[in-house]
């Protein structure tokens, strides 16, 4: 997987720079890991955007910011790839500080029912202090906490779920919300999910790839959406690419969804273009189409 990435970022010269010995591998990640090092963090990390839309009344109810990171000698690096190194090399944290400063301005420009939902790493998260010290930079941002949504990862929590609860509780106690991304591909989800302070649940999209061709799909989805039902979650349904896969979903009930179908993560600018467009969808629903 980071092989072709590796090869991805550099295939635009030309040359690909590929092999899966897992020597290779290993040397690849350090050079990644040595480029994150040295990074010019607020040049090179920035955000775009992805719409979740309520497809009930119509319209976005937020965006989820997602990092690119463009490493001037490695060219773009996925957030896929780099996360996981920045997380075990102990550079997560700086990034996730630039990022979230990023992603405050960018939520401050949007109107207020627009919500911001950002993606935390497990370390962002490790100790109270480390929640404390992001309750303050949004507070400091002056952006309502109740429009901040934290997405956390099942991966992150499960290695200390007291822990995790105590901290989540903290952040949810100054108005943040808490949505669980990934929803369905940790280890032992159901035994904890209940047991944390959660708002939404995220149904990662390997779920929804299948749930127009596989019944067991489209049975695991539906008993997903009762547990969020029964915890009184929202459940937010991720990576939907097709009119069949909306309806469907929208069928089973579900109302919050994202993905290509509606729209691609896109650039602050085209934000700010994408909900003008949408307000003016709004006033005049009944358009006829030139
Ligand atoms: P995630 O939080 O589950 O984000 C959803 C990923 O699915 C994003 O990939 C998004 O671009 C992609 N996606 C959205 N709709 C579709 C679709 O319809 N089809 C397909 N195939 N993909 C779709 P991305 O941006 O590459 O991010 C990958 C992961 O990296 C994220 O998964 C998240 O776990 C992590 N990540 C991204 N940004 C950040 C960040 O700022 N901080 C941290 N800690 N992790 C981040
Ligand atoms: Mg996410
Ligand atoms: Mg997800
Ligand atoms: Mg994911």
């Amino acid at each position: 997987d980071y092989a072709l990435y590796y090869a991805k970022a550099h295939s635009r010269g030309g040359a690909v720079l590929f092999t899966e010995e897992h020597e290779r591998l290993l040397r690849t990640q350090s050079v990644i890991e040595q480029a994150l090092r040295h990074a010019d963090l607020a040049r090179e990390m920035s955000l775009v955007f992805q719409p979740i839309v309520d497809v009930r009344r119509g319209g976005t109810v937020a965006f989820e910011a997602l990092a690119r990171w463009t490493s001037p000698e490695l060219g773009p690096i996925s957030p896929a790839v780099f996360v996981p190194i920045a997380e075990r090399s102990g550079l997560i944290t700086r990034i996730t500080a630039v990022l979230l400063g990023q992603a405050l301005a960018a939520a401050r420009a949007w109107p207020d029912r627009v919500a911001l939902s950002f993606n935390l790493s497990m370390a962002d998260i490790a100790s109270p202090q480390a929640a404390a010290g992001i309750v303050a930079a949004i507070r400091a941002s002056g952006l309502a906490l109740g429009r901040v949504i934290l997405e956390v990862t099942e991966t992150a929590l499960i290695q200390d779920v007291a822990q995790a609860q105590t901290v989540l509780e903290t952040l949810k106690a100054s108005g943040i919300a808490i949505a669980l991304d990934d929803f369905g591909t940790g280890y032992s989800s159901l035994s904890y999910v209940h047991r944390l302070p959660l708002d939404k649940l995220k149904i990662d999209r390997s779920f929804v790839s299948e749930v127009t061709t596989d019944p067991a799909s489209r049975d695991i989805i539906t008993s997903i959406a009762a547990l969020a039902r029964n915890l009184r979650l929202d459940c937010v349904v991720e990576g939907i690419e097709t009119g069949e896969q909306a309806r469907l979903l929208e069928g089973l009930g579900f109302v919050l969804m994202q993905g290509y179908h509606f729209h691609r993560p896109m650039g602050f600018c085209d934000t700010l273009r994408y909900l003008d467009a949408e307000a003016v969808r709004a006033i005049r629903p009944v358009q006829a189409v030139a």
